[in-house]
Formats: structure tokens, C-alpha cells, sequence
């Protein structure tokens, strides 16, 4: 699944459920000794009744002979079992979503076939077989990771029981159904008004890659190395699907290579659903999409829409060879899954399109992974899950972020080719079957003869970020010291973990790396290499922060721009900030790097850099200091700005983000020039829905839509209201939804938290407002007030992990009474599945307090000291 997309864009503090607290969970593997070979499987959905009848047979071997079989099933109601001439009692686990089928007599060791007919529903709660709805009608389409396929189709619902399938809808004559492989047969019958399409059978896969998409879909298609492939959407949508078709053609090549091993698909699909809770999931040669993460308009999206579209569908199409023609043996290894496909999605898409800048994106990423994994409540990579619940809290920041980032440090230590080898290797190995951790770094150690799996195995299971901290060079070395690195100041004392932990030094050609062992208290660097400037973390890839004596610091500092890359600065950048944050700094000497910084032609490198003075500016800033920060970054970025000059045609796409980037600086410090400039090109963007003007900079227009709202009155919160209405185009009523969450008079954020939760915004959306509204300092406290006095209508808004989501937001408050309400407030309104959320949350507001209390006196004397040159 792709969560990324939809964390990127909200830009939400994503907080990390750990699983170290829960009590002993109730085990719910299926028993074993039954190993299903195929499933036949007939739907018969009933779209306006939402419920769907099955008919369903399993092949299956059994270990020894037995009178009782169990397997998966929830809210499934069974009509009839048999096997053979034989008939079985039902007996229902709710708890347990296991079904035991007990026969009078023994079944055989060996072949058994199953027959079973069962009814079920189609639910709203966006998992298993369930409803999705436009103004025109409704769909039924599947999501069943983890494990929800039971809710579908009784099955040995765990990954490892892998089969084959052969799936057959009876739908309405008018309807269409898509689903892992390619149409047989459409044949009319079994009634009138109906038709039956049968699907070609499946190679083996695991039972939470089966999809059946039912409805009026029209795609576009294009082909791939032989391999045809549509993106596919509601009619209505049917003109954003070209750019998704283009991306996936350039993937699937690019795979096919990288890899050394072909698709292996009769066809490809893509399909955007109307309501889908996840970014995107890669069913095998059957993706679903939330629509914001498929649909784009190739000829008028903005570069960074269109980098989000190829971004996830990379990442699922990942999936195909990573996770679906080989699976993780269990959910403890999700990871593997998910932090592979992390690492991958940016790669094809970097060589399609190199400039798009993606190693700096991967920079930023890995920054933000850094300090969510710095808080003492984060967990280990590899972690125990055993029940649904437990399984779900898997699927977060560490196994995707922490995962890929880990498995890009082994790339830049191997070397491309020899990792790419190791990867062939490894799937090659363990096709159409499943494989663990150990298996993967057992592949990546044989083939390149490097401690590869000393490295993984201790950033597997150990939790956390180790720090780097360097003394003065010596002859031909530099002493050094490994520990744990934390955000907060009090945890960071007496930590003395270490990791097997690549180093890599950057020189005037090819990085020297070494993989630092406990033992180890010098890094060596050979006399005769060329040192451009030193820098420990070469290509800015490697898993830690450092920590560099004052000296090195500046010296640094003096030659980052021509002596680092954009990725090696947003890595120094990040490091600073952590620093500071961790009590090893100051908010003055970040503000001080921020200036030095401040004529960097790199757009991503100064967002970086600007991203934490907008945290400074939101949690260590008392109003005053907000008045006087905001004065000096006038002065000093408004010249910058002016400098870059009025957008112009055919300019590189890092130009436009760096206008737009000062753009929304000063906006946000009120420069009262640009705060004219974005109100004009507001009113412009929304004179011309259709796109028309090429003369709007869609880069520069976004920000400019920032601005406006951010200071917005009555008539344009009805402006950007209708937009959020307007379903043509998903990606700018998504925009939309976020830029409503903005306007800070009091009465609209009455307004927009009331239509929020008054079920006009679709589940999956609403907690990216009310996240939102309670991320800005401005409209935080009204915010919480309105949650906690409306609780039963934000509360059935909730899907499975929206609620989660609230919660987590909460970690946005900086005093000690908003934290005991926070505390208080849910003990009494409980949120499933989110105990460790909230504790991560509360870690976060203790953070923040102890920043304020500690930086803000600093931040004072800096900004004094500003004001007298
Ligand atoms: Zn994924």
C-alpha cells in the first residue's frame, strides 16, 4: 500500500505506533496442517441493496486426516459446506474472524475439495468488498490488506497460504468488472438484465492481493514491452487517466530491466476509486488509487501533482515483483514490502524525468524519517503482530520511511549494480512463494562479500537513530563516538547503543566508506585522498546525524554550496535543527546556518532550511519574537525574491519552486508587496477554472492560493468552498478541502470544521481538515474546542485510521493544560487502535514545551542582536 502520498501532502506530523506496550495478544494464526491450492470463486454483488451472494470452491491438501477445518471469515454468513458427499456444522470465532467447518466423518489426508455458499455485505467502511459512491451511483471494489479478504471470501487468510484463483462476477448488463487477470468469457445469464465475466486463473499469490472491481469504469490504455496497460476511473474522470497510463509505461520497461525478471501479468491495470482509504494498493496486476493519487491533468497539472501521480503508481507497480511475486513470510516482515517499494518509487520515475529533482525529495524524506524515529516511544523495524489490529498499527512511518531509507544507506555502500544484482538474486530465489529479512540479506552478503548483513540485521532490530559525533582530525584519522541519538534533551543522557553502521566520507572522486563496529573509536581517512571539504555522510545517505566539532562545522558551512549536493546540505541542514532540538545547540546558531544558507540556488535545499524556521515560528516564537522574525526575513529573503524576476516561459522546474517557495515566505511574513501579488493571482486562478491562461505559473498560483486563504475573507471562503464541491478534477478539490482549512476568522473555521463532519466530505478526507486546523497556531485551540464539544459527529466520521490521524494532531499543542486535556479528553472518548498514538502525541507536546522553555530566551537575544545591524 502507498501511504506516502497522502502524508506528504498534509504535511501531518506522522506519529509512529509502537507495539512494545500492548499485552500479550490473543494468537489468531489459522491452526495449520491445510494448505489451499486454488480458490474458484463467483460474486454476485447487489449494488443497490449493498449486499452479495458467493459461491466459492477450495482445493486444498490436507496434512492428516481430520473432521474439522478452519479458516478466515468475518461478517460472512454461511449457507452451505461440503465436501464431497459429506455436509458440515458452521461453528462462528467473531473474535477470532475464524470459521471451523466440522464434518461427520474424517476427511482424507490429501485433496480435499471444499464447497461453500455464503452471502455477505457491502460495507461503508472502505476494507474487504465494500461501497463506493458518486452522485450517479454506486461501485463495489475490494481492499483487503492486511486481512480483510475474509470479509469477501472465507480463506486462508494469512500471506504465506498462497494460491491460485479463478474469479467470476455476475453483474449487471450495463456494468463492467475488473480484477487481477484478463477476461475469458462475458457471457449473458444466469438471469435477465444479467452477465457473467470470468477472468483468466492467477499464478500464485497471497489472499490480500485479490481484487473485483464492480461498476461503469472507462480507462485509457497504452502498452509496455508487450504488456498492455489502462488506467481506469469513473467516466466522468476518464481525461485524467492519460498521464498514469504514460508513467506506467516507462515503469513497467524500467522494471523489467532493473529486475531481470519480466512482469509476469497477462495485463495491467489501474483503477481510481472514489472513495478508498489508503494512497493506493497494489492488488497483483490490479491497482487501486485513491483518484488524487492516479488522476491528473496531463496538460495543466502542476509538475509537483504530476510527481505525486508517478511516484505512487512506481511504488505499486514495485510491488508486482516486490511483495506480490514474492511476499514477506509473515506481517512482522511488512517491511520488507513496504520499505523496498519506499526506496523504489522514486528511482524510475528520477531517470523518466531527472529534473524533477528527486534525490532531493529522497533528502527530505530521510530527514523527516530521522526525527520520527528520534522520539523514545519509536519501535523496531522487524516488530511481533499477530492480531488484525496489531497488524494494522504495522503499516507507519518506520516500515515504509525507516526501512527504505536503511535499504537506500546499503545501496550507497554496495553501489548500484552490485545492490540491483543482489535484489535479481533474492526474488529469482523465492518466486510465486515468500521469504523473510534473513533471506534478503543473506541474498545482498553472498553476492557482494560485504557485511551486509550485520548492517541490516542491527538496524532491523534495534530501534532508533544512532548519532555520529566526530572530535578534530588527527593524522590519517578522526576520533568518533556512536550512540543513540534522541529529540528531546532529557532522553539523550547515558545512551550508548551502537549499530553496524556504514560511513561513508566524501572525497574529491569516489566515496570511502567503512562500516563502523562497537568498537571502533576512529574513523581512518588515508593521507592521500583528496578531501573537498570533510564530510561524513557522502551522497547524504546514511541513517544517522552527525555531530561535528565547531571547526569542521564552519569550514563546512564556508564551502557548502559548491563543496556539497543539494541532498549532502538538506542532510546538514536537518542535523542542525536535531541538534538544536536535542539541547546539543541553538535556535540562534540554526537562524545563523539559515542565513548563510539563505542565496542557495536549490530550491529544496532552502525549503529545508525554511521549514524549520516556520517551526521555530509556530512553537518556540512568543508573539513579539513573530513580529520581529517575520521583519527579518523580509529584509533579508525579499531582495532574493526580486532578483529571480517574473516567471518565464520554459524554465527549469527547480526555478519555479524556488520563486514559489519565497513567495509563500513572505506571504506568510506579510510582505505587503507580495500579499498584493498573491491576492491578484487568486482572483486570476479563480476566473479561469478551465486552465486557459498559460500565462499563470500553476507552481507559483498554488502558493499564491496560501496566501490569499490565509488571510482570506467571506467571498473567497464561497470561492474556494464551490471548489471543494466540484468533483471534476480530484486533485484541486483535494486542494481545495486543505486550502478551506486555512481561513483563520473565526466564524469561517466554524464553518469549515461544521461541513467537515456533516458527511458532504467523503471519510477518507475529512481528518485531513480537522489535522490541519489543528496543526496552524491560529486556529489550533478553536479547533479542539469544536472536537471535543461535537465528539459523535467527528467521531462517525471516523474510517480505520482516520481517528488515528485526529489523535496524532493532537501532538501539535505546545502548553501543559492543552496537553491534560488531550490526556483527559481521551480517556473518556476512546479512538480504536490508537493507545500508542497518543502516547507518541503526548511525547510531542513535551517536546515542544521543553523547546519553548529552553530556546525561547535564545531566540530573544538573536533577534536583538538582529535588530542592532
Ligand atoms: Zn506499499
Amino acid at each position: 500500500m502507498s501511504l506516502k502520498a497522502v502524508l506528504r501532502n498534509t504535511l501531518l506530523l506522522l506519529v509512529v505506533s509502537t507495539l512494545a506496550a500492548t499485552t500479550a495478544a490473543q494468537a489468531q494464526r489459522l491452526p495449520g496442517g491445510v494448505h489451499p491450492e486454488h480458490y474458484s470463486l463467483t460474486l454476485t454483488p447487489v449494488l443497490q441493496a449493498a449486499t452479495f451472494t458467493g459461491t466459492e470452491t477450495i482445493d486444498l491438501t490436507l496434512d492428516t486426516p481430520s473432521k474439522t477445518i478452519t479458516l478466515n471469515a468475518a461478517e460472512i454468513k454461511f449457507l452451505s459446506v461440503t465436501s464431497g458427499s459429506q455436509t458440515a456444522t458452521v461453528t462462528l470465532d467473531g473474535a477470532k474472524e475464524q470459521a471451523t467447518f466440522i464434518f461427520p466423518n474424517e476427511l482424507p489426508a490429501g485433496k480435499v475439495i471444499l464447497a461453500i455458499n455464503y452471502t455477505g455485505i457491502l460495507n461503508d467502511k472502505l476494507r474487504g468488498f465494500y461501497l463506493s459512491k458518486t452522485k450517479a451511483r454506486n461501485y463495489a471494489v475490494t481492499q483487503f490488506e492486511p486481512t480483510d479478504a475474509r470479509r469477501a471470501y472465507p480463506s486462508f487468510d494469512e500471506p504465506a497460504l498462497k494460491a491460485t484463483y479463478d474469479i467470476s462476477l455476475v453483474i449487471d448488463a450495463a456494468d463492467t468488472a475488473i480484477s487481477n487477470t484478463n477476461l475469458i468469457a462475458d457471457t449473458p445469464g444466469p438471469i435477465a438484465g444479467k452477465h457473467t465475466l470470468k477472468f483468466a486463473t492467477t499464478p500464485k499469490m497471497s489472499t490480500y492481493l485479490v481484487a473485483f472491481l464492480v461498476g461503469d469504469f472507462k480507462c485509457s490504455s497504452g502498452k509496455s514491452d508487450g504488456v498492455p496497460i489502462r488506467a481506469c476511473s469513473t467516466p466522468d474522470k476518464l481525461e485524467l487517466t492519460k498521464f498514469a497510463v504514460e508513467s506506467a509505461e516507462y515503469i513497467l520497461h524500467y522494471y523489467n530491466n532493473y529486475f531481470g525478471i519480466r512482469y509476469p501479468m497477462p495485463k495491467l491495470d489501474m483503477v481510481a476509486l472514489p472513495d478508498f482509504e489508503a494512497g493506493a494498493m497494489e492488488n497483483f496486476g490490479c491497482i487501486t488509487y485513491r483518484e488524487t493519487d492516479l488522476l491528473v491533468d496531463s496538460k495543466t497539472a502542476s509538475i509537483p501533482a504530476k510527481k505525486r501521480v508517478a511516484v505512487v503508481v512506481a511504488h505499486e507497480m514495485a510491488h508486482q515483483w516486490f511483495g506480490d511475486m514474492v511476499t514477506m513470510q509473515w506481517w512482522d516482515n511488512l517491511w520488507l514490502n513496504e520499505g523496498f517499494a519506499t526506496w523504489m518509487e522514486t528511482k524510475p520515475v528520477a531517470k523518466w524525468r531527472p529534473e524533477w529533482n528527486f534525490p532531493q525529495d529522497d533528502a527530505q524524506d530521510l530527514d523527516n524519517t530521522l526525527n520520527l524515529d528520534s522520539q523514545p516511544t519509536t519501535r523496531t523495524i522487524r516488530a511481533k503482530a499477530e492480531t488484525p489490529g496489531e497488524i494494522n498499527e504495522m503499516f507507519d512511518g518506520i516500515a515504509y520511511g525507516k526501512a527504505g531509507a536503511v535499504l537506500g544507506m546499503v545501496e550507497n555502500y554496495l553501489g548500484e549494480e552490485t545492490f540491483r544484482q543482489g535484489v535479481h538474486n533474492y526474488l529469482q530465489a523465492h518466486l510465486y512463494a515468500n521469504a523473510t529479512a534473513e533471506d534478503f540479506w543473506n541474498a545482498q552478503t553472498a553476492n557482494s562479500h560485504q557485511p551486509v548483513d550485520k548492517i541490516m540485521q542491527s538496524f532491523v532490530t534495534k530501534p532508533g537513530v544512532p548519532l555520529l559525533t566526530l572530535s578534530e582530525q588527527q593524522p590519517s584519522r578522526v576520533p568518533i563516538m556512536q550512540s543513540r541519538f534522541f529529540l528531546s534533551a532529557p532522553a539523550n543522557a547515558g545512551t550508548t547503543q551502537q549499530w553496524a553502521l556504514p560511513v561513508c566520507i566524501k572525497t574529491t572522486s569516489k566515496p570511502i566508506c567503512r562500516v563502523l563496529t562497537p568498537e571502533d573509536s576512529a574513523l581512518p581517512i588515508p593521507m592521500d585522498i583528496g578531501l573537498p571539504v570533510f564530510n561524513a555522510n557522502a551522497n547524504g545517505k546514511g541513517y544517522y546525524r552527525t555531530a561535528y566539532t565547531p571547526s569542521q562545522f564552519n569550514a563546512i558551512v564556508a564551502k557548502a554550496e559548491t563543496a556539497l549536493t543539494p541532498p549532502e546540505r538538506i542532510g546538514l541542514v536537518g542535523d542542525r535543527w536535531a541538534l538544536v532540538r536535542s539541547g546539543q545547540g541553538t535556535v540562534g546558531d540554526y537562524l545563523n546556518l539559515v542565513l548563510a544558507l539563505k542565496h542557495d540556488p536549490n530550491a529544496a535545499v532552502l525549503e529545508s532550511a525554511l521549514a524549520k524556521v516556520t517551526s521555530i515560528d509556530t512553537r518556540v516564537a512568543s508573539d513579539d519574537d513573530r513580529t520581529q522574525l517575520a521583519a527579518i526575513l523580509r529584509h533579508e529573503f525579499s531582495p532574493i525574491y526580486t532578483a529571480l524576476g517574473q516567471p518565464a516561459k520554459n524554465e527549469p522546474f527547480d526555478r519555479q519552486q524556488l520563486r514559489a517557495l519565497l513567495f509563500e515566505t513572505l506571504g506568510a511574513a506579510k510582505d505587503p508587496a507580495v500579499l498584493a501579488e498573491a491576492r491578484q493571482l487568486t482572483d486570476r486562478a479563480f476566473a479561469d477554472p478551465n486552465h486557459k491562461d498559460k500565462t499563470l505559473d500553476p507552481v507559483l498560483t498554488d502558493a499564491a492560493i496560501v496566501i490569499t486563504t490565509a488571510n482570506g475573507d467571506d467571498a473567497l471562503y464561497e470561492k474556494v468552498l464551490a471548489a471543494s464541491k466540484d468533483p471534476k478534477d480530484p486533485g484541486a478539490q483535494s486542494d481545495a478541502l486543505r486550502n478551506l482549512a486555512r481561513f483563520r476568522d473565526p466564524s469561517l473555521v466554524t464553518r469549515t470544521l461544521d461541513y467537515a463532519v456533516s458527511g458532504q466530505v467523503r471519510n477518507q478526507d475529512s481528518w485531513i481538515v480537522l489535522a490541519a486546523l489543528l496543526r496552524n497556531r491560529e486556529t489550533r485551540d478553536q479547533t479542539w474546542s469544536y472536537i471535543q464539544q461535537n465528539w459523535d459527529k467527528v467521531h462517525a466520521q471516523f474510517t480505520t485510521s482516520s481517528g488515528v490521524r485526529v489523535v496524532n494532531a493532537t501532538g501539535f499543542f505546545c502548553t501543559a493544560g492543552q496537553r491534560d486535556e488531550v490526556i483527559s479528553f481521551f480517556a473518556t472518548h476512546k479512538v480504536d487502535a490508537s493507545e500508542r498514538t497518543l502516547s507518541k502525541a503526548i511525547d510531542s507536546i513535551n517536546d515542544c514545551i521543553h523547546l519553548q522553555s529552553t530556546q525561547q530566551p535564545n531566540l530573544h537575544q538573536w533577534l536583538e542582536l538582529q535588530s542592532k545591524q
